[in-house]
């Protein structure tokens, strides 16, 4: 049976080597932890359906690799990271920061309180997660998602400008393909 779905959107999932990118994808998809993580080679991508605000919607989600390495100095870049995504992307890009590797405390170089502000000044969501673990890897997925459909709702975020990331589903085609008649009976019919 076809996939139905309203919305399609596509994630891209940025940030230095080794901070746990693809592991966090495969949490998300796979729901489990990928222990022979190898290095991700050019783009990979997965993809699944989630339920968010009553609305059905396919995560497409892109995996890119990166060059940097290790600790604090994937943090430091973290502007770089974020300045491409809206300079290539779209200015308008729905952006969660994910601190990951949340399991490993002790080895802890950035508070959260610092990486809260960083967050704070960029207008980034933000959410601490451990792929090991899968502690908030779902809820960054999903928090994201919600974020956008409510951008779609409020009118911020427009599914129909060309590189928004964001497609109808043949769920809502077929709703908007209906005459207004039968929309309007079809909502009644529904009392949501
Ligand atoms: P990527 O280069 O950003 O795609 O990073 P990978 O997903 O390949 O992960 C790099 C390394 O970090 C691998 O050895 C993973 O096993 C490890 N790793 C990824 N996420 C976590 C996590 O949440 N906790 C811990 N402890 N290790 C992780
Ligand atoms: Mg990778």
């Amino acid at each position: 049976m076809a996939e139905t779905y309203d919305f399609l959107f596509k994630f891209l999932v940025i940030g230095s080597a080794g901070t746990g990118k693809s592991c966090l994808l495969h949490q998300f998809i796979e729901n489990k932890f990928k222990q022979d993580s190898n290095h991700t080679i050019g783009v990979e991508f997965g993809s699944r359906v989630v339920n968010v605000g009553g609305k059905t919607v396919k995560l497409q989600i892109w995996d890119t690799a990166g060059q940097e390495r290790f600790s604090r100095e994937t943090y430091n870049s973290l502007t770089n990271w974020l300045t491409d995504a809206r300079t290539l992307a779209s200015p308008n890009i729905v952006v969660i920061l994910c601190g990951n590797k949340k399991d490993l405390d002790s080895e802890r170089e950035v508070t959260f309180l610092e990486a809260s502000r960083f967050a704070q000044e960029n207008e980034l969501m933000f959410l601490e997660t451990s792929a090991l673990t899968g502690e908030n890897v779902e809820e960054a997925f999903l928090k994201c998602a919600r974020t956008i459909l409510n951008k779609i709702d409020s009118g911020e975020l427009d599914p129909e400008r060309m590189g928004s990331g964001i497609q109808y589903g043949d769920a809502s085609l077929r709703q908007l393909r209906q005459p207004r008649g039968t929309q309007a009976q079809s909502r009644q019919q529904c009392g949501c």
